[in-house]
Parts: structure tokens; sequence; C-alpha cells
């Protein structure tokens, strides 16, 4: 690379703007299916465990009987096949980053409890 080249560019890359942005101080850009991150509507599972079966890297934990959901962060690609897999359409893709972190990052969702079970109705008393 010619001499006056080089210093040109070098000049440009002091004085120009920086080309990365300093996330998170600067939120990051989206776009129309932006994949951040992965969340569930808890309320709506019925713990089938689909999504733990299909997940790619292992990052779903479905405990039926405990009613629990959880995801390691740091395992999730967020390729999005458990939101494809759910039965319930319960999983979403977010286009939000998840804050980075350098600790553990397993999140856990305690569903509710279950619905009580439906009163049997009585038979009418015969007159
Ligand atoms: S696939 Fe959907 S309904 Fe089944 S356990 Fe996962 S989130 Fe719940
Ligand atoms: S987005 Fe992909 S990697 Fe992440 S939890 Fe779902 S299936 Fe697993």
């Amino acid at each position: 690379m010619p001499l006056f080249t080089m210093v040109k560019r070098a000049l440009a890359n002091v004085t120009g703007k920086p080309a990365t942005l300093m996330y998170p101080a600067t939120p990051a850009k989206r776009y129309e299916g932006t994949r951040g991150h992965v969340v569930i509507a808890i309320e709506d599972c019925i713990y089938c465990g689909n999504c733990q079966r299909h997940c790619v890297s292992q990052a779903i934990t479905v405990d039926r009987a405990a009613r629990t959901w959880e995801i390691d962060r740091l395992r999730c690609i967020i390729c999005g096949r458990c939101a494809e897999v759910c039965p319930k359409d319960c999983i979403f893709v977010e286009p939000d980053y998840h804050p980075s972190t350098t600790g553990p990052a397993v999140e856990f969702v305690q569903g509710p409890p279950p619905a009580p079970p439906k009163e049997e109705k009585k038979p009418k008393a015969e007159e």
C-alpha cells in the first residue's frame, strides 16, 4: 500500500466515528427477525418437554412434576427451534439481546399451580 494511502486511512480512522457501537451503553441495532433472546409465557406451558427434546444445545430443562422451565442463556444459540416445536406457541424469540454476563446464566421459571379440578355436577334431585 502506498505511504500516502496508508497515512490517509490512518487519519480517517483516528478522526472518524468508531466502526463499532459502545454496547451496552449504546443499544444494539435491531432489525426485523433479529433473534435476541428466548422467552416463555409459562402460564400457557403444558410441560410436554418438546422444547427440551428439540433444543440443539441442550439449553432447556423442563420438569413436569415441579412445573418449572429453565434455560441456560450461555448454552442457547437462539436458533428458535424450541419456539417452532412448542405445541402451545408459548415460546417466543424476542429481538432484545439478553444482558451479557460472566457468571452462570440459568434462568428458572416457575409455573403457576395447577388449576383445581372442576366440581362434578350433582345429579338433580328427583321430584
Ligand atoms: S414445548 Fe412449549 S408447552 Fe411444551 S414444555 Fe416447552 S414451552 Fe412448555
Ligand atoms: S433457541 Fe435453540 S438453542 Fe436456544 S433454547 Fe431454543 S432450541 Fe435451544
